[in-house]
């Protein structure tokens, strides 16, 4: 999980492994890790999330979580401009550290926020198709679309599994 601090990365990720929500926002501090199971195709996979915390502001994610992750989401806040301008330095950093595998999900997040929303979904759809990933809205909020960007993830490397992009009995 990546993009700008305050944009909702942490409580997507808490409405997905736990289904809850904080008002109060609260700086996550290193890296905070969430673990769920899920079903594709008759199969369960467990998808491990790394969510980013506090650098944010200097983009200075560590390589490593780059180097070791098969897809970034990448999220912005539809009630923020500047948090959806920063995407494409976000996808850059993307580009730069990880794997050319790499799947990537953009997510405009805090859709329960209508009346304040200042990025439209087009805008956001185009990005997306411009750039050649996934685009998505959600609200970590009410919970719209939360399981469905972690099941398209899934979804996604899976069918990179089949493909032989990753090998499952690879250590890395
Ligand atoms: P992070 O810095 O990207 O991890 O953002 P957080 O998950 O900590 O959320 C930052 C602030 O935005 C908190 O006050 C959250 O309650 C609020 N927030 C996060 N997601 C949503 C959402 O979908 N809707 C609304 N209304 N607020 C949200
Ligand atoms: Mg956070």
């Amino acid at each position: 999980m990546i993009g700008d601090p305050s944009v909702g990365k942490s409580n997507l990720l808490m409405k997905f492994a736990h289904n809850k929500f904080t008002e109060e926002y609260q700086a996550t501090i290193g890296v905070e890790f969430g673990a769920k199971n899920i079903e594709i195709n008759k199969k369960i996979y467990r998808i491990q999330i790394w969510d980013t915390a506090g650098q944010e502001n200097f983009r200075s994610i560590t390589r490593a979580y780059y180097k070791n992750s098969v897809c970034a989401m990448v999220v912005y806040d539809i009630t923020s401009r500047k948090s959806f301008e920063n995407i494409v330095h976000w996808i850059e950093d993307v580009h730069k550290e990880s794997p050319k595998t790499i799947s990537i999900i953009l997510i405009g997040n805090k859709i329960d926020l209508e009346d304040k929303r200042i990025v439209s979904y087009d805008e956001g759809n185009e990005f997306a198709i411009k750039n050649g990933i996934i685009f998505m809205e959600t609200s970590a909020k009410s919970g719209e679309g939360v399981d469905e960007i972690f099941k398209k993830s899934a979804e996604e490397i899976e069918k990179k599994i089949q493909q032989k992009f990753y090998d499952l009995n690879s250590e890395t």
